[in-house]
């Protein structure tokens, strides 16, 4: 048997980062930026008002309070996405909107919330009004978002190696960009094997079961970054298992799942060993004992890596996060594909039977005590799918400690932080 962080590296040596591509911000969601982003201009471009309010020479206002107010003309009315290019004179203030450029001579914003505006009759325009009673004294710089507080021209704003998230996606929009260089999202082809697998929405024969892997599957590498590519299922025959195979080869990499394990038909096991050059695990973890990993090789000489997961629905999902989740960030060039550990108190008694790393599945919730607690989600057979879908977390229970006792504390490894029930 060999330990689950070797035949991580042993995987990853078969990957490398993939190659540039320019799309949109907004596709890129997830992907690595493969170039700085530097600005073409400042950010604010002027100097601007944070609120709604008067633009005033703050020493006007010196000394104005509710009881003695000071008084000003009102010269102009200026909303959003408009210039004013008259001075503000002593005595003077122009009403004016979030966002609006700084009339020149105006150094502070008075909010309207301390100006007599608010107070006036609702049948007295406010708009209309000729003089503003200003009921505070401002501070000069009050109220001000000034030309490139948050970016300055040509500074870097986004390094290459950061991942496209939302709010990159606003920063890049914000400079005015519609393309960004990126490392392309890997395809995957995803094939299932077995006589007894059929597909959803096909009727189901005595003693066959709907293909659950492959759409597993598919979902972890769509929300890990990739573009999942079905090749549907193969029989454990020869030929059709074959030609299915080389459907695939023209993936970043090929994921079978089922046909790899002691007891099978050696079908699958024959036709990886013969298509490609496939090694047969035992990885010392528990669900996901048996996995195949090597690589075939495309008719156009590429080296396409391969990913043989177990059968069971379980295991298939947790061999794929452990093992093909790392692969896919190296692809896409990320670097940050270890999950978060916790320590959560443990419910239940986790019994690890033989020597293996076991990956319970379970959720974890914030106690009352301010700790994580972890509870199994039932029985943890590795066919049974459900402990998969109602866990937020994989306990790792190491491989030489035979059992966790309730009250322990122990490692959980984090898959989802929203779904607690
Ligand atoms: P195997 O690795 O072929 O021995 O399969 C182990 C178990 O996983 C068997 O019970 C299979 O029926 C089941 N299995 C194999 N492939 C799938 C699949 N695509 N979806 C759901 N269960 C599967
Ligand atoms: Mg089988």
């Amino acid at each position: 048997m060999i330990p689950v962080e070797e035949a991580r590296e042993r995987i990853l040596d078969y990957f490398s980062r993939l190659e540039l591509e320019r799309v949109s911000p907004i596709d890129a969601l997830g992907q690595v930026l493969a170039e700085d982003i530097r600005a073409p201009f400042d950010i604010p471009r002027r100097d601007n008002t944070a609120m709604d309010g008067y633009a005033v020479h703050a020493e006007d206002t010196t000394g104005a309070t509710e009881e003695n107010p000071v008084t000003l003309t009102v010269v102009a009315d200026l909303a959003a996405g408009y210039v004013l290019d008259t001075p503000v004179e002593h005595g003077q203030a122009v009403r004016i909107m979030t966002g609006a450029p700084m009339p020149p001579g105006a150094d502070s914003i008075v909010p309207f919330e301390e100006t007599d505006e608010p107070l006036r009759e609702p049948t007295q325009a406010a708009v209309k009004a000729e003089t503003v009673k200003v009921l505070k004294a401002a501070l000069p710089g009050a109220n001000i978002r000034y030309r490139a507080e948050d970016i300055t021209e040509n500074d870097v704003v986004i390094e290459a190696g950061r991942t496209v998230r939302p709010s990159e996606v606003g920063v890049i929009a914000s400079i005015g960009l519609t393309e960004i260089p990126v490392y392309r999202r890997p395809v995957v082809a995803i094939l299932s094997t077995g006589d007894e697998i059929t597909a959803p929405g096909e009727p189901l024969e005595p003693g066959h079961i709907y293909d659950a892997n492959a759409y597993s599957v598919a979902a972890q590498v769509r929300q890990y970054g990739g573009i999942p590519k079905l090749l549907g299922i193969a029989r454990d025959t020869v030929e059709d298992l074959t030609a299915k195979v080389r459907e695939g080869l023209d993936a970043d990499m090929l994921v079978t799942s089922a046909g790899v394990s002691r007891g099978d038909f050696d079908v699958v096991k024959d036709v990886l060993a013969r298509e490609g050059d496939v090694n047969f695990w035992t990885v010392r973890m528990k669900p996901g004992k048996p996995l195949a990993f090597g690589a075939f090789t495309a008719p156009d000489g590429r080296r396409v890596p391969h990913l043989g997961l177990p059968g069971n629905p379980v295991s298939s999902m947790v061999t794929f996060e452990l093992f093909g989740r790392p692969a896919m960030f190296k692809m896409l060039g990320r670097r940050d594909w270890e999950r978060p550990v916790i320590r959560a108190v443990t419910h239940d008694r986790v019994v690890n039977t033989d020597g293996r790393r076991f990956y319970a599945r379970c959720i974890v919730t914030k106690g009352e005590d301010g700790r994580w607690h972890a509870d199994l989600t039932g029985p943890q057979g590795s066919g049974i799918l459900t402990s998969m879908s109602r866990a937020n977390g994989l306990t790792i229970i190491p491989e030489d400690v035979p059992a966790a006792e309730p009250g322990e504390e122990i490692d959980v490894m984090m898959l989802d932080w929203e779904h607690a029930p």
